[in-house]
């Protein structure tokens, strides 16, 4: 384990995010590496949403294949919080995507798997990660994938479910129609805005862009309301097996009752047929 700060010692920087900074670093005893994130303390605190989630709650309390582990949590005096977690050497699936190219169906359904795992766990404990998408998803030289950055998400039982706004938080272009339109809002229905986010999110990592839109095209925020509120599905190249296609719409339900969850998900031929073979 990490007993103390001091002891890391920091090699690079792996990621600028909103709230602070991810060092690659070493542990001066072991030499073992690790990941440690940084967070600002705001001197403004009203300001700061990240107040009010549970990121070091959530990492520290998990134990799953499917979520970044935490070897240990610390927080300044001034405010200051540091992450140490484990270490993953081949980044996000954002930078594979963008060094590689678009995935083939079996690398899909092997993530696909993996990922709906880990949200199965998160959501039996009603813990609602609400910010899938490829740049929070850790990877492994071995395709062993993680769910990370908890910095938006929130734990919430069912006697006391979130509000609109409670769950109004993440990345616009993986949100889904009832986060994007309060009108559509149910609260029993919240872990269906984690599925819709790694319907996006899978889509995105097959077709090579964000699939809503053609290649290049980035949308704003109105457009997104529009697209995912009255929008048709994404249309899917030809070359698609009818498993993916329908694995993709069962992700894609507009109406947050009508999505599979994960647990139904990763009982899905083309999760089934494909996911765990390479597993
Ligand atoms: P933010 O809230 O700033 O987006 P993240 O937790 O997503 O914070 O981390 C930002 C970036 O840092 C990630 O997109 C990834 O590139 C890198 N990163 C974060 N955690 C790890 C880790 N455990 N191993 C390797 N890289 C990481
Ligand atoms: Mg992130």
């Amino acid at each position: 384990g990490v007993s103390k700060l001091l002891d890391l010692e920091k090699l690079c920087v792996l990621g600028h995010g909103n709230y602070g900074t991810v060092y690659k670093v070493r542990h001066r005893q072991t030499s073992a590496i690790y990941a440690l994130k940084v967070i600002r303390a705001d001197p403004d605190a009203s300001q700061q949403p990240y107040q009010q989630s549970h990121e070091m709650k959530i990492l520290i309390s998990t134990d799953s294949p499917y979520i970044i582990k935490c070897l240990g949590a610390y927080e300044s005096l001034a405010g200051e919080k540091a992450i140490v977690m484990e270490y993953m050497d081949a980044g996000t699936l954002d930078t594979l995507l963008k060094a590689n190219g678009p995935f083939p169906e079996s690398s899909i359904a092997h993530i696909g798997y993996q990922v709906l795992s880990g949200l199965n766990y998160l959501h039996a404990f009603n813990i609602f990660h609400l910010d899938i998408k490829p740049s929070n998803l850790l990877v492994d030289k071995n395709m062993n994938v993680k769910i990370g950055d908890f910095g938006v998400s929130k734990i919430m039982p069912e006697s006391d479910p979130p509000d609109y706004w409670d769950i109004y938080v993440g990345t616009y272009a993986y949100m889904s129609p009832e986060r994007l339109d309060s009108n559509m809002y149910d609260p029993r229905f919240v872990s269906a805005a984690d599925i819709w986010s790694l319907g996006v999110t899978l889509l995105e990592l097959y077709v090579g862009h964000f699939p809503f839109l053609p290649p290049g095209e980035k949308p704003n925020w109105m457009q997104l309301v529009l697209i995912t509120r009255y929008g048709e599905a994404p249309s899917m190249p030809k070359e698609a097996s009818e498993e993916l296609r329908g694995f993709i719409s069962c992700c894609l339900h507009k109406e947050p009752n009508k999505r599979w969850t994960a647990l139904q998900l990763l009982s899905h031929p083309f999760i089934c047929g494909k996911g765990r073979l390479e597993d």
